[in-house]
């Protein structure tokens, strides 16, 4: 896969400015929080750390502000890529229709698939799941791996049709309840499953609601990103992603976001998505 859409330039002059800015922005703050105890500074404090940073929008100030007294304990840098992924407003609330299908595509309660969206070029595994190519080469390359390790696993769902998602849905709000459901499945138009990207695994033999503790579990959690794979879903995210932890569940990135992920300590998909495809200053087209 070929994506030109980021590029790193760093500018060593630029950088060392920033680093400048960076310690007289830390002093004015800690000079700031000395000087004025209990003095309800903290909207002009952290205005200031927010927009030093990359990713900050001026439209969204007053929204920065809001969510950054409610969360009094959150880094201004967090408050910030929360807000620009729109996580201040409910889930399935200001939802924006997708229209760059560029991947990494951000598939969440609040970004959803047009009506009649399908995925170009689906293929079919040797276990009968459909998934776009690059996720099936991807798969099948981890699946194999994880073989040789000694663990047998395989995909046990991966794409599924708005009208199988609508189904699926509708009986897992039956079975477990509206609020219960929405932890667990997303809303028809609102599945990366969808999108044919997204696998759920389970121990060959067994479904994925079985696969959370095994061994295979842990393997694929440690080695699924050197496949290209994130697990989506995971206990630190879920007030970001609106789900309970599915370690079964795997979206395909690409070895490079995947990789830089890792790398930089990038929890989820919405935090990489702000920072490196929607407001990077080092994005371009
Ligand atoms: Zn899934």
């Amino acid at each position: 896969m070929s994506r030109k859409r980021v590029k790193l330039k760093i500018n060593p002059i630029r950088a060392g400015l920033t680093a400048v800015c960076v310690v007289l922005i830390a002093f004015g703050v800690f000079s700031v929080s000395v000087n004025r105890e209990g003095g309800g500074g903290d909207a002009g404090r952290n205005g200031a750390a927010y927009a030093s940073l990359e990713y900050y929008d001026a439209k969204l100030r007053q929204r920065y502000e809001a969510y950054g007294a409610a969360n009094p304990n959150m880094p201004p840098s967090e408050v910030v890529w929360r807000v620009d992924a729109g996580l201040d407003a409910p889930f399935y609330s200001n939802v924006r229709e997708i229209t760059d299908f560029t991947p990494p595509v951000l598939v969440n309660k609040h970004n959803r698939l047009p009506d009649g969206y399908e995925p170009e070029g689906l293929m079919y595994t040797s276990s009968g799941q459909m998934m776009t190519a690059e996720t099936k080469t991807a798969y099948e390359a981890l699946r194999d791996a994880a073989g040789e390790a000694g663990f047998h696993i395989n995909a046990v769902a991966a794409y599924r049709s708005v009208e199988y998602q609508k189904g699926y849905y509708n009986k897992a709000v039956m079975e477990r309840g509206k609020e219960a459901a929405d932890r667990r499945v997303p809303r028809a138009g609102f599945s990366e499953h969808h999108l044919g990207v997204a696998i759920d695994l389970a121990v060959v033999g067994g479904g994925a609601d079985e696969f959370a503790g095994t061994r295979e579990a842990e393997w694929v959690a440690e080695n699924a990103p050197s496949f290209g794979f994130i697990t989506r879903y995971t206990a630190e995210n879920a007030d970001v992603t609106g789900y309970d932890a599915a370690p079964e569940h795997l979206t395909y990135v690409g070895a490079e976001v995947a990789g830089r992920m890792s790398a930089e300590g990038i929890g989820s998909l919405e935090e990489y998505w702000v920072r490196y495809v929607a407001y990077g200053i080092n994005t371009s087209d």
